[in-house]
Parts: C-alpha cells; structure tokens; sequence
C-alpha cells in the first residue's frame, strides 16, 4: 500500500529554457523538477517542523550529513535550524556510496567512521538528499543506533514515490519525486551537477556525455 506523508509532491516538470542554467550542463537536462526558491521554502518548513517538535530537555542538534550528496541541505537546513532555536547546531559528516552512473550497485558502503561520543546521548538528525530504496539509511541508521542516541531521526529532501515496500520511513520528507534520476542542488551523476541550483532531470545525451 503507498504511505501518505506531509511533503510537497514534485510530479510537474518545467521547461528547462524558463531557468537560468549554466552553459555547461543546458544541453544535458532534461527538465527542471524542483527550482531554487522551492527548495529554500520547504527546507525552511522543514527546520521549522524539526524546530516544533524538539524535546524539551534537547540540549543541542547533532545532524548527521551523509555525504556527498546532502552537503546543501544539511548546510541549507542548519542556517534555517539557527534561525529558529537557541541551542547549538552541531554538524558531523559521513559518507556512503552505492551508485555508478545512475545504477545502484546494491552494495552500501560507510567510507569512514563517527567516534561514537559524538553520536552518544545526543538528539541526532540524519539529513539525507534523497532515499531510493532506503537501503543506504537501513545501513547508516543500524550503525548508528548501535552508538547509543538518545533520538535518531531521519530527514530527507527527497523520496522516490515507489510503489514496493520501503527500508527504512523517514520523520522529515521535502518532496515526493517520481523514479527519474535526478541531479543538482548536491545529488552528482559522476561528480557533475553538484552546482546546479535546481533539482533537474538528466537527459540520454548528459548521461552519455559524464559517463565514466
Ligand atoms: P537507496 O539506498 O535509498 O536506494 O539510495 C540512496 C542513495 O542513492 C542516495 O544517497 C544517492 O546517493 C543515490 N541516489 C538514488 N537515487 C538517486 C538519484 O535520482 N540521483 C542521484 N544523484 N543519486 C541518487
């Protein structure tokens, strides 16, 4: 059965020529799926929401960035975050692989290891750019439960509207995206994108022209 979230449903695609897109990547976008000031507006309601339902005894916000790919959320969530607390926002990184191309090689790997005092007794938000399958969370979650938070919650800007039953369910959802890959705003194919403002859809011809 398909879950129903509070998140905004990214189904409507704009014409890439409305944007301002950089020379370099126009010709291998497809479409723009989720512009800049969309992005910055949920990301504040989503600080806001996580800001709302803080316990009372939370003495700080541990997010957890799980690198590459979710290094402007979690910055862009933390400026929000300060804006709307007065206690301190501390960020620590990991980083997981499991994508060649745009294919999945099934195979979830943690590159790096979190001391476990930075994880323990702390209110932790895992701050994901996007869950697929949910395997790479179920991974990440898993180790860091074993290193004792007193919260462990998950937010992701994105989520695949798949059909099958999911890995993981996460507490903070940015937008509902249909199964297309994406890129921009972080989320690389092959390292390119990363710089891109907006949340876009690669076409064949940028899939064959950054391809390792
Ligand atoms: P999952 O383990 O949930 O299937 O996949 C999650 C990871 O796969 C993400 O952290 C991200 O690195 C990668 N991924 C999944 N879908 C996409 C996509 O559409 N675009 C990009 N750039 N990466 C994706």
């Amino acid at each position: 059965m398909k879950q129903k979230f509070e998140a905004i449903e990214a189904d409507k695609v704009y014409d890439k020529s409305l944007f301002d897109i950089p020379n370099a990547y126009s010709d291998s976008i497809q479409s723009v799926l989720i512009p800049p000031g969309l992005i910055r507006n949920r990301v504040s309601k989503l600080a806001r929401n996580i800001a709302n339902e803080l316990p009372e005894n939370v003495e700080a916000i541990t997010l957890v960035c799980v690198l590459k790919g979710a290094f402007r959320f979690s910055s862009m969530l933390m400026e929000e975050l300060v804006k709307l607390t007065d206690i301190p926002v501390i960020m620590e990184f990991i980083r997981m692989k499991s994508y060649h191309n745009d294919v999945s090689t099934g195979d979830v790997q943690i590159l790096g290891e979190l001391p476990s005092n930075v994880i323990k007794d702390k209110f932790v938000v895992v701050v994901e750019d996007i869950i697929d399958t949910g395997k790479t969370m179920k991974v990440l979650c898993e180790m860091l439960n074993q290193l004792g938070p007193y919260k462990c919650l998950i937010a992701t800007l994105l989520w695949k509207e798949l059909q099958t039953e999911r890995e993981v369910v996460p507490h903070y959802v940015g937008f509902l995206i249909p199964d297309v890959f994406v890129i921009g705003f972080g989320l690389d194919y092959n390292e390119f994108f990363r710089d891109l403002d907006a949340i876009c859809v690669i076409n064949e011809y940028g899939k064959e022209k950054f391809k390792i």
